[in-house]
């Protein structure tokens, strides 16, 4: 059996290293959750509805262990890795009442009655990548149980730990054994076999436009179901008739949270050309001023990128010569330390048009409405963005002409637990969160019965 050898991305120290399962560990694993799977669906709901809330009560009683893991593991900063393991509790507290809720329908036809049930699909396995390893997971692997499935998820190779011991809390908090397992492994090994499995009827995968593709085209061999939550490139858009202050002082950390290791990171900031000095004056004090360092401490802002390649990655967006307006500032020492940067760069460059996933954004200057729309658009993702305007009717024309799955007129905001979260275009395909996302864990049946004539 292979290992994992984990550092910690604020100091380059090894953590410590996890066993990587094979596929005769996979398969073991897929039995055990088919059985349990079986017994899970067969409780009444208000039992599962009951086990649901064990478990959020168990993460609630464990948030500063799993928000100390994930600083660890992941460079989060503290107060963000504790809003984390808040909102897996969260998660789980609001698809608790789901069990009891999933109604189906009666539809009036002739001669009978006709009901839908809601069946849940059996196994299902979440592919999780490693920007917000424990929520991420959470948005799959919470519906999917509320819904009557056994889950079983796969974190990514480098930070699994938080994700692993959320298996242990459900187990503590009295989940059958078998139903929800997390198993650490090689995209090429156990994410593979998720895919090829027949018993596995869904993959939930979050990562890569890349590797998306790969997974959807996989999938299709069995017509599994797939939800998919790939990449971005997000515009923040700045007309000149909005709160410039406020719009200039938050973009800052609409893109640098969590290092721009954020699939909804608005990482080009387009701004209406007639502000476009007025804004950039604004922005450079706002930029400068993210406090970047120790995640471990409260006064931070901004941790380091999560490994040494992503660090590569994101540094050779940023070479010699690139046009920087401005950065902020970050440690030296060991560490995956980037500053926050920003580059005035022409509409056409691989910084603009591709996803960098670091703490580093473009700022485009544009003309009016039309070209705003045309700008944001002018790329395969479409996952979130912001529209900055005090003029409603520009903020409901522009928000229904971005072709993005989650925007916020005048804030940064992408999540919440009860709204519907997901991209248009190469971003991804389905939605998860929000009130229906268990149904997309079941298949609808219908049934006639024949009752004769009243
Ligand atoms: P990645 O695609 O490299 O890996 C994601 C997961 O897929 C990992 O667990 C990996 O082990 C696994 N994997 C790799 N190859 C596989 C294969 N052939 N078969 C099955 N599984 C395989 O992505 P990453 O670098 O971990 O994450 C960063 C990416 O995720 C960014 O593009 C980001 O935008 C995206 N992301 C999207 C969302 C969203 O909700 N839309 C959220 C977070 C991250």
């Amino acid at each position: 059996m292979s290992t994992s050898t984990l550092i910690n991305p604020a100091t380059e120290e090894v953590l410590r290293t996890v066993e990587l399962l094979d596929v005769p560990a996979v398969d073991d694993a897929v039995a055990r959750a088919k059985s349990a799977q079986k017994a899970w669906a067969k409780l009444a709901p208000a039992e599962r509805a009951a086990a649901l809330r064990s478990f959020a009560a168990q993460v609630d009683a464990h948030i500063g262990e799993l928000a100390a893991l994930e600083v660890a593991n992941s460079g989060h900063v503290i107060g963000n890795a504790e809003w984390e393991a808040g909102h897996v509790r969260d998660v789980l507290q609001f698809y608790s009442a789901s069990p009891e809720r999933m109604s189906g329908k009666q539809i009036p036809v002739a001669g009978g009655l006709d009901v839908t049930f809601n069946e849940p699909l059996g196994v299902v396995a979440v592919i999780a990548p490693w920007n917000f390893p424990m929520t991420i997971a959470s948005w799959g692997f919470v519906p999917a149980l509320a819904a009557g499935n056994a889950v079983l998820v796969k974190p990514a190779e480098i930070t699994p730990l938080t994700t692993m011991r959320l298996a242990e809390l459900g187990l503590e908090a009295g989940l059958p054994d078998g139903l929800f397992q997390v198993l650490p492994g090689k995209g090429s090994v156990v994410g593979e076999r998720f895919i090829t499995h027949p018993d596995i009827r869904k993959i939930v995968f979050t990562g890569s436009t890349e590797v998306g593709v790969k997974v959807m085209a996989g999938a299709a061999q069995q017509v599994k179901r797939v939800t998919l939550e790939l990449g971005g490139k997000s515009a923040n858009i700045v007309f000149d008739d909005c709160d410039l202050e406020k719009a200039a002082a938050t973009a800052p950390y609409g893109v640098f949270d969590n290092a721009g290791q954020d699939c909804c990171a608005r990482s080009r900031i387009l701004v209406q050309r007639n502000v476009y000095d007025r804004f950039m004056e604004l922005l450079e004090p706002a930029v400068k001023g993210v406090v970047v360092g120790d995640p471990t401490s409260r006064d931070s802002e901004m941790g380091p990128l999560v490994s040494r390649p992503h660090f590569d990655t994101v540094s050779s967006y940023v070479p010699d010569g690139a046009p920087i307006a401005f950065q902020g500032s970050a440690p030296t020492g060991p560490g995956y330390w980037f500053p926050p940067t920003v580059l005035t760069p022409q509409r056409s460059d691989r910084t603009v048009t591709e996803e960098i996933f670091g703490p580093v954004v473009t700022v485009l200057p544009f003309e009016d409405e039309a070209d705003a729309i045309e700008l944001a658009n002018d790329s395969p993702y479409g996952l979130s963005g912001s529209i900055w305007t005090d003029n409603l009717s520009r903020a409901m024309r522009v928000s229904r002409g971005v072709e993005s799955g989650n925007l916020s007129v005048n804030s940064h905001s992408s999540v919440r637990y009860n709204t519907p979260f997901g991209g248009f275009k190469q971003s991804g395909l389905g939605r998860e969160l929000g009130p229906d996302a268990p149904l997309h864990f079941t298949e609808t049946k219908n049934v006639f019965f024949a009752i004769g004539e009243l």
